[in-house]
């Protein structure tokens, strides 16, 4: 009887661009959770299990057992970066790019800025580099926001089209992280599940591979 194996997805973009990698690998959900509203997931194979989880959780989970794998943000990653986890593929999915940004043609402000984001690990370390001192306001999305009402100066945000700034008067100032999602996996599942999971990281590196033409 073949070890089980959870995984840890979230909805949205990490969902849908890791369903075409599963379904290469003949691993294919029984429910849509868009539909159900079941968090655990069954798939065609009796030995893998999904469970769909918010994307902050996701290292969460695996870092405390509750998945074995999952599928997990850059941008996510950066912000937890004691986790005790292995991150041995990155799917080449989800591709952005972590950046401050700012109002269109904004005057350099000589006072302390404050900046708005829910990536305050990334923010602290990328402004504390360049030497500059800033006041971070944690939020949980909607960033954009924060300067249109005058709440803050810049903020830190996933770009990937720069399309929600232009529509809200931002524009993109300095380049932080490319940002891609990765696979990750619990440290004692990979010692208790040793063959199932090398062997499901040696199959979906071939699939991100052929699919990435390299
Ligand atoms: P865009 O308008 O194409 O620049 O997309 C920006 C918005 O889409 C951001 O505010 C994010 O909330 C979301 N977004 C874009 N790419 C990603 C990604 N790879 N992962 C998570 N959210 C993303």
């Amino acid at each position: 009887m073949p070890k089980s194996l959870t995984l840890a997805l979230s909805k949205g973009r990490i969902y849908n661009e890791t369903l075409p990698l599963l379904k290469a690998l003949g691993i294919e959900p029984i429910d849509d959770p868009d539909i159900s509203r079941k968090l655990i997931l069954s798939t065609n194979q009796p030995d893998i299990n999904l469970i769909i989880v918010r994307a902050s959780n996701v290292p969460i989970y695996v870092e405390y057992g509750g998945a074995d794998i999952g599928v997990a943000g850059k941008d996510v990653l950066l912000e937890h970066p004691k986790a005790e986890l292995y991150e041995p593929v990155d799917l080449k999915i989800a591709c952005c790019k972590l950046m401050t940004a700012g109002p269109i043609n904004a005057v350099m402000k000589t006072s302390r800025l404050k900046v708005a984001t829910k990536f305050v690990e990334s923010t602290r370390r990328f402004y504390a580099k360049q030497g500059q001192q800033v006041e971070i306001i944690k939020l949980y999305g909607s960033m954009e926001l924060a300067p249109l009402v005058g709440m803050a100066d810049q903020i830190v945000d996933v770009v990937d089209t720069g399309n929600t700034l232009r529509a809200n008067g931002l524009e993109p100032i300095k380049h932080i992280a490319n940002i891609s999602s990765r696979l990750i996996v619990n440290k004692a599942s990979m010692k208790t599940k040793h063959t199932a999971i090398q062997n499901f990281i040696d199959r979906i590196c071939h699939v991100v591979k052929e699919h990435n033409n390299d």
